[in-house]
């Protein structure tokens, strides 16, 4: 029996983990009455949403982000902040398993009163990245996390769907041998409103230095995402948690810069408008794809198409016409 979305709304409100645990879940079943229910909840809940600062970090595996996450979000309990820490990971969808989702990665932060930490499966689609990603945020905001971060793999599809919907986007990396510019996508540095060289400790300072220094003068020829922002190159040592601190000011920092000109506030609407178009789009596909006249027609019409009996035009014409009808 499901309980009423008053429970949930309650127990979320009053920072109730089991109840915050609860409401991720619905969010992410795909039982329709769970998702109807799950509707409800985020609506009423939206209004204490919103408070939060969002910060997405990708990099590629190896790069230290868990350890990092684990450094960065113990500094910030310790300065009295709620941490809620929501890990894409691309794997669950297809294994069932979850490799983000071993608690051992952020082993103090996981027993921390302060910290939730929660796998967010990306539901093998991009789509499904962003929809529970984002409603999981929500969540956690409206359950008094007033730092959100949301860690993605560097290597997938999901950084620039992530990138959309924080406030601060972190790009974790480490000293290559000569080829620092691989493994990461050119698009996520574009995005990055910060990189971060990591492991920036014992024999690999200097070489982290050499690092930062390079992705400087790569940053100078990307034009910056924002007017009001020039992305910055940092170092740190997770292990050793140096240069954490200095992280966390430079989130401020932008925090404070964009606040004062408007685009933060800019950017947050910017982003729920692209969030209901990204809604409407999908939404328009399942609605599409599940016609029951559509799924007979479509093995025909690709058939044809390939075939050249069809020109791929007059299929797609022909396919729409069916739902205007
Ligand atoms: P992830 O795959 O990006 O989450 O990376 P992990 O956090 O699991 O770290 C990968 C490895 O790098 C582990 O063996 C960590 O102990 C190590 N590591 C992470 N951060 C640092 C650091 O700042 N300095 C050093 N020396 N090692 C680190």
């Amino acid at each position: 029996m499901l309980k009423s979305a008053e429970v949930y709304v309650d127990g979320v409100k009053n920072g109730n983990r089991l109840m915050l645990a609860r409401t991720i879940t619905l969010i992410e079943s795909a039982l329709p009455a769970h998702q109807e229910l799950a509707r409800e909840i985020v609506d009423r809940l939206l209004p204490e949403t919103g408070k939060g600062v969002r910060l997405g970090i990708t990099g590629v595996p190896g790069a230290g982000k868990s350890t990092f996450i684990e450094s960065f979000g113990t500094m910030l309990t310790g300065l009295g902040h709620k941490v809620a820490v929501l890990a894409i990971d691309p794997s669950s969808s297809r294994s069932g398993g979850s490799i983000l989702g071993d608690k051992t990665r952020m082993e103090k932060l996981a027993i921390n009163p302060d910290a939730f930490i929660r796998p967010s499966p990306s539901g093998g689609t991009l789509g499904g990245v962003g929809r529970k990603t984002r409603e999981t945020m929500l969540v956690c905001e409206a359950a008094g996390y007033d730092v959100v971060i949301i860690e993605t793999v560097g290597v997938g599809q999901s950084e620039t769907t992530v990138a959309s919907m924080v406030d601060f986007f972190l790009v974790l990396m480490i000293a290559g041998a000569g080829d620092e510019l691989q493994g990461i996508k050119k698009g996520v540095l574009e995005v990055a409103d910060t990189i971060v060289i990591n492991k920036a400790d014992g024999d690999n300072i200097q070489r982290a230095e050499i690092a930062r220094k390079e992705y400087e003068t790569a940053l100078h020829m990307l034009m910056p995402a924002s007017p009001n922002w020039s992305p910055r190159v940092l170092t740190c040592s997770s292990t050793q948690s140096t240069g954490i601190d200095t992280i966390w000011n430079t989130v401020l920092d932008h925090r404070n810069k964009l606040t004062q000109c408007g685009e933060m506030a800019f950017k947050r609407k910017e982003q729920a408008l692209e969030w209901m178009s990204f809604l409407l789009d999908e939404g328009l596909r399942a609605w599409f794809y599940n016609n029951p006249e559509i799924k007979k027609l479509l093995p025909t019409l690709k058939h044809d198409v390939e075939n050249r009996n069809t020109s791929p035009t007059a299929a797609a014409d022909l396919l729409l016409k069916i739902l205007t009808q």
